[in-house]
Formats: C-alpha cells, sequence, structure tokens
C-alpha cells in the first residue's frame, strides 16, 4: 500500500511513519522534494501524479517509483536525469483505461509503440516495473470492474512476455473509493489516501 500524503503536513505523515509505514506518495514534485527533505531518510517516495517534464529535476534524485509515465517524452526526460544523479528510476506506465478525457496514460496502441522499441538501450538508467491505472469516477461497480479487469488481462500478457524488468511486476490501480473492486481485479498496489488520514482540505 501507497499511503497516499499529498497536502498533509510532515507532522501527519510522521504519525504514520511511527506505526511503521515507509511508502508514501505525492502528486506534486515540489512538495515531495520538500517532505523528503525534512521526513526520515527510509521512507520510499512514490510519485503518484501528472509529471510535467520540467519538474522531473526535483524528484530524479531520490523518487523510489514513478508510478505516472505518460509519455515516451516523459521517459525520457526520466532517463536523462536518473543518468545525470547516476541511479537507475523505477517507473510504472500509466495506462488511459477510463472513459474520462481528462485523465492521462498511454493508449494500447501507444504502449505497443513504445513497447516495440529497445528500451534497455534507449533508456538504460530506467526500470520497467510495471502498469498503473486510474478507473472512471462513477457509482456503477460494473463499469469499474471492467476497467480494471482489462487492465489486469493488459499486464498479465506483458507480464508473461517478459515486458517487464522485474521478477515481481507491479500493477498499481485502486485508491480509497475503489480500492475493495481493485484487489479483487488482481491489483497488487493500491495508492490511500482519504481512508488513511481523513478528508484532504485544499
Ligand atoms: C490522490 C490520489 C490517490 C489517493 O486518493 P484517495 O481518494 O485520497 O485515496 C491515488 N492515486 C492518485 C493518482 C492520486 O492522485
Amino acid at each position: 500500500m501507497v499511503a497516499v500524503s499529498k497536502t498533509r503536513s510532515a507532522e501527519e505523515v510522521l504519525v504514520v511513519y511511527n506505526e511503521g509505514h515507509r511508502i508514501f506518495g505525492e502528486n506534486k514534485a515540489q512538495e515531495m522534494r520538500d517532505k523528503a527533505a525534512e521526513l526520515p531518510k527510509d521512507i520510499e517516495w512514490h510519485f503518484i501524479g501528472h509529471l510535467q517534464t520540467n519538474k522531473v529535476k526535483y524528484i530524479a534524485p531520490f523518487v523510489a517509483l514513478i508510478h505516472s509515465i505518460d509519455s515516451e517524452k516523459l521517459l525520457r526526460e526520466v532517463q536523462k536525469r536518473a543518468a545525470s544523479n547516476d541511479r537507475t528510476i523505477d517507473v510504472l506506465l500509466q495506462m488511459h483505461i477510463a472513459k474520462e478525457e481528462h485523465k492521462f496514460g498511454f493508449s494500447e496502441a501507444e504502449l505497443d509503440e513504445l513497447l516495440a522499441k529497445d528500451l534497455s538501450a534507449q533508456f538504460p538508467n530506467i526500470r520497467l516495473r510495471g502498469l498503473m491505472g486510474m478507473a472512471t469516477h462513477t457509482e456503477d461497480d460494473a463499469v469499474i470492474h471492467a476497467e480494471f479487469r482489462e487492465l489486469k488481462t493488459l499486464f498479465d500478457l506483458l507480464s508473461e512476455a517478459g515486458s517487464f524488468d522485474t521478477e515481481k511486476p507491479i500493477l498499481s490501480m485502486g485508491m480509497s473509493v475503489d480500492r475493495d473492486i481493485a484487489i479483487a481485479e488482481g491489483s497488487t498496489m493500491v495508492r490511500i489516501g482519504t481512508s488513511l488520514f481523513g478528508p484532504r482540505s485544499y
């Protein structure tokens, strides 16, 4: 589980940290950089939101997993910043599974195009560990089940084909409202904010 700590203070994060949790997720690069500087160094910081290429530099020195690679341009920037920090950065590719235009991510056609390339040659400082997706925000559970199931099917196909650079591929799907459906459909990593910290006030 990723504890989604966006908008929460360092003190609030510490309460969860002191309960023993070590994986925290943020969706703003500068906010994540500032919290990482202030909080214990054994926290694994996951980036979970849309990442602008000009912000990659803020998180490249320490980020543990970027869930939200949604374009090849972003992947190229992460490669460049990983290399200049002398690191390998773990990433997930975000798939566009929702019936909502404003959500980010690759279509299956775009994914096929990317995976047809020799990724280890073009992105030597990146380790592709799996996929992430966000379901449509709807009361209709059947829609959410169907979207997560489609992503799981794709994930299984790619896992079997050896597309991921890891023994244990990650399928990041499910947040507070739809986590039970995501787990039922085979999620291996959920991203939980509200159910853990209470409602956010922006
Ligand atoms: C905010 C956020 C979450 C967590 O949402 P909650 O409803 O608070 O659990 C999960 N994933 C992403 C990408 C987010 O931006």
